[in-house]
């Protein structure tokens, strides 16, 4: 039996002009995804993507591949047959045995795409839902409320029965909206607005602070862990990593402690940009979310926005931490972002922080710290780490 992964395109259908250069992009993505699990023919035709394995390739992987790659609106397997109705039926029949044997009732869907098929797409569903009752005593035939919906797509290149379909990932084809740059920390919250940002069709680079020696290296592995979550979704990335601990030392040593965390989200901003710009971003994302910090008031947002002149991507900027959670959840995040390594934005977090900062304060309180030498420094000790989803 021939089985393949049939995929239907989700928001990108509607770009009219833009198709193709849509299509393109979603085809290339999941050339990629799969190119370590063997042999596999991927074309488009009709708003259809066909994922057909050769000798070997990984159907399994593939699926899971595909349901994990943006620009998907729903994908079924599918059982491929010659269009000839004795073989549409012969293969619901077995494709379909287990599905059929544990359902009550059902109905037969058809669609005929490749108009010269002599049957029309009733009388599809009627012959093949005939045949089933007969094979199938268990089962009694429920247009409304079927356990099974049975479906046959005539098309193009052959003939297909599939039961229902799976839901895709959404959103559209990473690389189709251009790139920008995530500041990842090792909480719930960055994850998540990566994960989002992604989904509209950003490629991402990844920007990590961390400060040896009061952050360990465990620390940093963890923020590695989380991308590489990321990156099943979001395809490939390069991390920067940007040694911060001199900079946290100087703002503790030369700023009042209240302004502590809003002069480090700045600084956090404007070495950001700097790494941004050279990589060809166009702008930053973060995982803030008003008011859930301190440092997440409207105030310190217009604060912390005064130090960059790119846009400031925070698409969970008016969720509860709930929602957040359930979309790490599902992106499996989630448990890694608990585990108890500290992040450079704890390890020096002043007793009680301003939270309605004023830019006029901040901008004396900089006055103190040789701002530019210390971005520089910042830019020139990165490390790059090639982020890659996992084989
Ligand atoms: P998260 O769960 O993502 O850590 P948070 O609620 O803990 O977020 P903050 O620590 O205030 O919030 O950080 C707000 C945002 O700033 C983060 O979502 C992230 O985008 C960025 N950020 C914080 N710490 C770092 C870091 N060490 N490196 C890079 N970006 C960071
Ligand atoms: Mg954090």
């Amino acid at each position: 039996m021939n089985e393949v992964i049939l995929i239907k395109l989700g928001e990108m259908v509607l770009k009219g002009l833009n198709r193709k250069t849509f299509e393109a992009a979603l085809l290339k993505n999941i050339r990629r995804r799969l190119e370590h699990h063997g042999d596999f023919e991927i074309k488009v035709a009709q708003s259809t993507v066909y994922v057909i394995p050769h000798e070997g390739a990984d159907l399994d992987a593939a699926a899971d591949k595909v349901s994990k790659t943006f620009g998907i609106a729903a994908f079924s397997r599918a059982c491929a047959i010659k269009k000839d109705m004795q073989a549409i039926m012969a293969a619901a029949e077995e494709y379909l045995r287990p599905e059929l044997l544990a359902a009550k009732s059902f109905k037969v869907e058809s669609k005929r795409a490749d108009k010269s098929f002599p049957l029309q797409s009733p009388e599809i569903s009627a012959a093949l839902g005939e045949y089933l009752l007969e094979k199938f005593p268990n089962l009694h035939v429920d247009v409304h409320e079927p356990d099974l919906v049975v479906r046959v797509e005539v098309r193009d290149f052959g003939a297909y029965v599939h039961g229902p379909a799976l839901r895709g990932a959404g959103g559209i084809p990473v690389g189709t909206g251009g790139n920008a740059a995530i500041l990842i920390s090792g909480g719930i919250d960055s994850p998540v607005a990566a994960w989002m940002m992604a989904k509209r069709g950003l490629e991402l680079t990844a920007i990590h602070f961390a400060s040896p020696p009061y952050t360990s290296e465990r620390a940093e592995q963890k923020v590695v862990n989380l991308l590489t979550k990321v990156s099943e979704y979001a395809g490939r990335m390069t991390m920067f990593t940007v040694p911060f601990a001199h900079v946290q030392e100087e703002i503790m040593a030369k700023c009042p402690e209240e302004l502590f965390t809003i002069i480090m989200r700045r600084f956090m901003m404007r070495v950001s940009e700097k790494i941004a710009e050279k990589e060809h971003c166009s702008a930053l994302i973060t995982g803030e979310s008003l008011g859930q910090v301190a440092s997440q008031t409207i105030q310190a947002i217009v604060c912390t926005d005064a130090a960059a002149s790119m846009p400031v991507f925070r698409p969970l900027i008016g969720m509860d931490k709930t929602e957040i959670i359930a979309i790490s959840r599902k992106i499996d995040t989630f448990d890694i972002s608990i585990e108890p390594y500290e992040d450079c934005c704890t390890v020096f977090t002043p007793k009680h922080p301003r939270t309605r900062p004023e830019i006029g304060y901040i901008l004396e309180a900089e006055q103190a710290l040789d701002c530019e030498a210390l971005i520089d420094e910042c830019v020139a000790g990165v490390r790059l780490t090639k982020i890659h989803p996992t084989r």
